[in-house]
């Protein structure tokens, strides 16, 4: 069995959102307690994340951007209408820390420490761009993850699969004409952010069909779901031959999450996790880092997440 970092930081459980925020600590922690349970714990190793540096976050944010954070979140008790979230003086090491769990996990991966690395963080990043946050996100902590593997490790052919409910529409800017970076996005149609994820948006320059978007409709279920995947992204996967495959996991797609209208259960979940493993062991010799993003049921986000790394550590050699 593979062996699986898992990264976190205490600092990720103070990030206080707000009252009655959906967006809590709580939705990492059963996930930590699911896969206690089970018996891969056995083959997991923990660490604790560093601290993302400036510097790495300037990978993918405008240094100004990052600075009026800090400040904001040291000032602390606004509610940021752009983030649909509170920030405080815990958010800011709270969001560097989410970022460096990543950098972490890269290191270790890199020097074959590990196979499989887990970000079990908060706040999430996919929604947030250049210079503002965006749907709980502050930084976007697995573009930083990628733009830190191009540069530490002179990586060429990067995969990001982001089966969040929701389209990862600041990842998808990140590495909009980059073709480094293949960005391949499974998410409900017409939803939120509103007017990004569709078909048609595929890159643009040397970026041109590097970014797949596959929108699927509400109410859609297991087999449509991973029949989609199956049709739109697996053959430019393998085609792409990735070096390592990144992976934003949200579980906000399960039937019982309120926050979606998609009806997935751990079918989808252990599906896809199958492919992903499939794809990695393909070019990547099975090298790849899951970043938390969404999931707002405690009982669907435990089921998913047990699903999902169950398959992504069958490896058996
Ligand atoms: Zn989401």
């Amino acid at each position: 069995m593979s062996i699986l970092g898992i990264a976190t930081h205490k600092f990720c459980q103070e990030h206080d959102a707000g009252p009655d925020h959906p967006e809590r600590w709580g939705r990492v922690a059963v996930i930590l307690d699911a896969l206690q349970r089970e018996s891969l714990w056995e083959s997991v190793r923990e660490y604790e994340a560093r601290a993302a540096t400036v510097e790495d976050v300037s990978y993918i944010h405008n240094p100004k951007y990052i600075e009026a954070m800090r400040r904001l979140c040291e000032k602390g008790g606004e509610f940021l209408p752009s983030m649909d979230a509170a920030v405080g003086p815990e958010s800011y090491p709270a969001a560097l820390h989410a970022a460096g769990a990543g950098l972490t996990l890269a290191d270790e991966i890199m020097n074959g420490q590990i196979q499989m690395g887990f970000a079990a963080i908060r706040p999430p990043g996919h929604h947030s761009i250049y210079a503002r946050p965006w749907g709980f996100c502050i930084f976007n902590n697995i573009s930083i993850l990628a733009k830190y593997l191009i540069e530490k490790y002179s990586l060429k052919r990067i995969a990001v699969v982001d089966f969040d409910v929701h389209h990862g529409n600041g990842t998808e800017q990140a590495f909009w004409a980059d073709p480094k970076v293949l960005y391949c996005s499974i998410h409900q149609e017409d939803y939120f952010p509103a007017d990004t994820g569709n078909w048609h948006d595929t890159g643009e320059g040397e970026g041109e069909g590097f970014t797949i978007n596959i929108p699927v409709a509400a109410r859609c279920d297991d087999e449509t779901w991973l029949s989609a995947f199956d049709r739109y992204a697996i053959p430019r996967l393998e085609e792409f031959e990735p070096q390592i495959v990144l992976v934003s996991v949200g579980f906000d797609g399960h039937w019982r999450d309120i926050i979606s209208g998609i009806k997935l259960t751990g079918k989808a979940f252990s599906g896809i996790g199958s492919r992903i493993l499939k794809i990695a062991e393909g070019s990547a010799d099975g090298k790849i880092i899951s970043v938390l993003e969404g999931g707002y049921d405690d009982v669907g986000t435990a089921e998913g997440a047990v699903a999902y790394f169950s398959a992504l550590m069958s490896r058996t050699e």
